[in-house]
C-alpha cells in the first residue's frame, strides 16, 4: 500500500475519488500481474510502472493515461490479452496499453542517422492517440533514470536510442523539461567521465558567479519595482550539463566562454508586460543589436514563445535574458502536456483525446497565423505528428515509407522494379500473406521472387502507389501487344484457310492495299488490330483475297486450335465455364480479345453477328487446368461444407470459389468453382462427391 500512497498524493490534487479508485484497481491488477518479476536492480517490478504513473501524475494527465501507465508492461511481460484489460478497465485504457506495448516491441536496430527520422515518424504513426507517446516517454524517462543496474553496453544502447528517437520526439511536442532530463541522463550514461568532470566544473563556476548574479538580480529587481512591475519573477538561469557539453562540441567553445554568459528569466503576468519588460532591461543595460529574437510574434514550431535578448551587463559580462508570461512558461517547459493539464473543475472535462490534441494543434496554428506564416506550417506539424504514411521494415531493418493503404506489391515495387515484377509471395513478420495484404506500421516484409514470374493484371485492383500501377500497366501493355500480334496472325491465317489459301500465299501488294485502306503502316499493326478484336479476321481475309469477291465463308471449316494458355487475349467465359471435351466457340469482344464459350451457351446470339464468332478446338496437348462450376444440392446440416471441401482436398482439387444458395425446398445448393483438366476429370470428381451422405444430387452448372 505504501507504493500507491505515494502516487495518490499528486493524483488527489486534481482527480476525483472515483477516478482514484479506478486507478487503484489498475494498480492492484498490475501488481498482481508483475508479482513474479523483479527489475535488474532487484526491486519488485511494480515499482517501475508506479514510477511511470508518478511522472504523468505530476504532469496532471487524465485518469485513463495514469491507468495505462500502471499497466503499460503487463501485455508485453505477462502476456495478458488486450480484451482482458478492456473488459476490466474499458476499451480506451486497453487501446492505450496496447499502443504502448506495440511501441515497446519495435526496436531501433539500424543505426543509420537517416533512419532515425523515419523511426520517429513510425512511432507517431503507431500511436494514434498522442497519450500513448506520453506514456512511452515517461516509461523511457524512468528507465533512463534507473540505468545504474545495467551493463555499460546496454546503458550505451538505450542512451543512444533515446537521443535519436525520444529526445527529438519530446522536443517536437515542446516538452522541454523532459528533453533536458533525458539529455543529461543520456550524457551521463554515454560519457560518464566527462559528465563527472563537467559537473564539478559547473559547480565551481556557479560558486564563483554567485556575486555577479546577485548584483544583476538586485539591479533588475530595483528597476522593475521602480516602474511598478515588482510582481515580475526574476530568476538566474543555469544551463543544463548536456547543453554546455553540446555547445562546446558543436560550436567549438571553451567551457569558460559558455559559463561567462549569465542567463536570466523574467516571468510577467501578460503579453503587454513582456514588451514593457524588454524596454526596461534594454534601458538598464545596453542590448546587443544582433542577438534579439521575438519568439512571441514568431513562435517556434512546437509552440515555444519568449522574447530573447542579450545585454552587456556590469563589468561587460554578457547577459542572456528570456522574457515570457506564466502561460508561455508552462508551454515552454511542458509543451503538449501543458495543454493537456487536467484540472479538477476543468470546463473542458468531457473533451475527448482527439479534441484535446486538436486544440493543441490549433493553438499552434493560431500562433503561426498571428505570425503570418503559411498553412505549410500546420501541414508539416500534422504530417509530422499524424503521418499519412505507413512505415515498415525490410528484412535487413531498413525503414520504408509508403502511402497509407499500400500493399505488399507496392512495397515490392518500392524496393526495386525487378522485385515488383517478379514477386510471387510475401511474408509479413515471418508469416505468409496474400500479395494484396495492406501493410501496417512496424511490420517486417519479406518478398519472395521467382525468376520467370511476371506482373499480373489483377494487381491493378489493389496496388496503391503510382509506381506499382505504372509498372504493372507498362508490363501488361507490352505483353498484350506481342500476344495480340501473335494471335492476330494466327487468326488471319486461319481465316485465309477457310478461303482455301494461306497467309504465305498472299502477295505483298495485296497486303499493302489492305494496310493503306486501314491506314496502317506495318503488318504487325494489322495483326494486332485483329488480335485485339478491332478487325474481324474473316473480313480482312476476304479483302486480302479479293476486294470485290463475295466469298462464302464457312464457319468451323477449320477451327482454330487453342491450348488454354494463350495469355491475356483469350478468356474463358464465366457463364458456361468451358473445359476440354466441350465443343467450344470464340467471340470477339473488342479490345478484350476472344472469350471462349461452350457451343450451346445460352448467352450467345450467333445469328446477330456471325462475323464476331470463330470456331475453336481444343489442342491435344493441354497442360493447364480449367475452371468448371458444379452445383451440389445438400441437406442443410452442420459440417456439410467441411465434409465436401474435405473431399476436394483429398482429390487435390483447387476450389476457387464457393457460394451457398437457397434451393427453396429445405435443402441448400453449394456452388463450387473448381479447377479440372477436362470432362473426364470432372466426371470422376462428381462421382466422389455423390458418395457423400449429405449430398442429394450433384451436377455441372452449364449456364
Ligand atoms: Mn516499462
Amino acid at each position: 500500500m505504501g507504493l500507491f500512497a505515494n502516487l495518490k498524493k499528486p493524483l488527489a490534487a486534481y482527480l476525483d475519488k472515483s477516478q482514484i479508485d479506478k486507478i487503484y484497481q489498475a494498480f492492484l491488477f498490475a501488481e498482481d500481474a508483475h508479482s513474479q518479476q523483479k527489475r535488474s536492480s532487484g526491486e519488485p517490478y511494480i515499482t517501475h510502472p508506479v514510477a511511470v504513473a508518478m511522472i504523468l501524475a505530476e504532469m496532471h494527465l487524465d485518469s485513463e493515461t495514469i491507468m495505462a501507465a500502471l499497466m503499460h508492461d503487463v501485455m508485453e511481460d505477462t502476456h495478458i490479452e488486450k480484451n482482458v484489460i478492456g473488459e476490466k478497465f474499458g476499451d480506451k485504457v486497453a487501446d492505450l496499453v496496447d499502443g504502448v506495448s506495440k511501441l515497446t516491441q519495435i526496436h531501433f536496430e539500424n543505426k543509420a542517422e537517416a533512419q532515425a527520422e523515419n523511426f520517429r515518424k513510425m512511432v507517431l504513426a503507431m500511436a494514434k492517440d498522442i497519450r500513448v507517446v506520453l506514456v512511452k516517454l515517461a516509461d523511457r524517462l524512468h528507465n533512463i533514470r534507473t540505468l545504474a543496474a545495467l551493463s555499460p553496453e546496454k546503458k550505451r544502447r538505450i542512451a543512444h536510442e533515446t537521443m535519436e528517437i525520444y529526445v527529438p520526439l519530446a522536443n517536437r511536442l515542446g516538452m522541454h523539461n523532459f528533453c533536458m532530463e533525458l539529455e543529461n541522463l543520456c550524457f551521463e550514461a554515454t560519457h560518464p567521465h566527462r559528465f563527472v568532470v563537467l559537473k564539478k566544473a559547473v559547480k565551481t563556476a556557479i560558486g564563483n558567479r554567485k556575486a555577479v548574479i546577485s548584483t544583476i538580480t538586485k539591479a533588475l529587481h530595483k528597476r522593475f519595482t521602480d516602474v511598478g512591475l515588482g510582481s515580475a519573477l526574476i530568476v538566474g538561469r543555469e544551463k543544463h550539463l548536456f547543453s554546455i557539453y553540446h555547445k562546446m562540441q558543436k560550436k567549438n567553445l571553451l567551457f569558460n566562454q559558455i559559463m561567462d554568459v549569465y542567463g536570466f528569466r523574467i516571468i510577467v503576468d501578460d503579453l503587454d508586460e513582456c514588451y514593457r519588460a524588454l524596454g526596461i532591461v534594454h534601458n538598464l543595460y545596453r542590448p546587443d543589436n544582433d542577438r534579439f529574437k521575438d519568439y512571441i510574434a514568431i513562435p517556434k514550431a512546437n509552440g515555444y514563445q519568449s522574447l530573447h535578448t542579450t545585454l552587456f551587463g556590469p563589468y561587460g559580462v554578457p547577459i542572456e535574458i528570456q522574457i515570457r508570461t506564466k502561460q508561455m512558461h508552462d508551454t515552454a517547459e511542458k509543451g503538449i502536456a501543458a495543454h493537456w493539464l487536467y484540472k479538477k473543475n476543468d470546463e473542458r472535462i468531457g473533451f475527448t483525446t482527439d479534441q484535446r490534441t486538436q486544440a493543441w494543434l490549433e493553438s499552434l496554428l493560431e500562433l503561426q497565423q498571428a505570425a503570418a506564416t503559411s498553412m505549410e506550417f500546420i501541414e508539416n506539424v500534422k504530417s509530422d505528428l499524424f503521418p499519412d504514411e505507413v512505415y515498415v521494415f525490410t528484412p535487413k531493418g531498413t525503414i520504408m515509407e509508403l502511402p497509407q493503404g499500400s500493399t505488399v506489391v507496392d512495397f515490392a515495387y518500392a524496393v526495386h522494379t525487378d522485385v515488383g515484377n517478379s514477386c510471387v509471395a510475401a511474408k509479413i513478420d515471418r508469416r505468409y500473406v496474400p500479395l494484396s495484404t495492406v501493410l501496417s506500421n512496424g511490420q517486417t516484409i519479406e518478398i519472395i521472387t521467382a525468376p520467370n514470374s511476371t506482373p499480373k493484371s489483377v494487381w491493378l485492383d489493389f496496388v496503391k502507389t503510382a509506381k506499382a500501377k505504372n509498372k504493372v500497366k507498362q508490363f501488361i501493355k507490352r505483353i498484350k501487344q506481342s500476344e495480340s500480334v501473335h494471335l492476330g496472325k494466327h487468326l488471319l491465317d486461319n481465316a485465309l484457310h477457310s478461303l482455301s489459301t494461306a497467309l504465305k500465299n498472299i502477295a505483298a501488294e495485296d497486303i499493302q492495299r489492305v494496310l493503306q485502306d486501314s491506314q496502317m503502316q506495318t503488318k504487325d499493326e494489322l495483326f494486332e488490330a485483329i488480335g485485339t478484336g478491332y478487325l474481324i479476321p474473316v473480313l480482312v481475309a476476304q479483302r486480302l483475297v479479293d476486294k470485290s469477291a463475295e466469298q462464302k465463308i464457312i464457319h468451323g471449316n477449320k477451327p482454330v486450335i487453342i491450348k488454354g494458355a494463350e495469355g491475356l487475349l483469350m478468356h474463358f467465359a464465366d457463364c458456361c465455364h468451358p473445359i476440354p471435351g466441350d465443343s467450344i466457340i470464340g467471340y470477339f469482344e473488342g479490345h478484350k480479345g476472344i472469350t471462349v464459350h461452350v457451343n450451346d451457351c445460352k448467352t450467345m446470339s450467333f445469328a446477330d453477328e456471325p462475323d464476331r464468332y470463330i470456331t475453336l478446338q481444343w489442342s491435344n496437348e493441354l497442360t493447364s487446368l480449367f475452371k468448371a462450376a458444379i452445383n451440389c444440392e445438400v441437406y442443410d446440416r452442420i459440417g456439410v461444407l467441411t465434409d465436401i471441401t474435405q473431399i476436394f482436398a483429398t482429390l487435390k482439387v483447387d476450389v476457387t470459389d464457393v457460394k451457398v444458395l437457397d434451393s427453396g425446398s429445405g435443402s441448400r445448393i453449394l456452388r463450387f468453382v473448381i479447377k479440372v483438366h477436362d470432362r473426364n476429370h470432372l466426371a470422376k470428381i462428381i462421382l466422389q462427391i455423390r458418395k457423400s451422405p449429405h449430398v442429394v444430387r450433384v451436377s455441372r452448372k452449364r449456364y
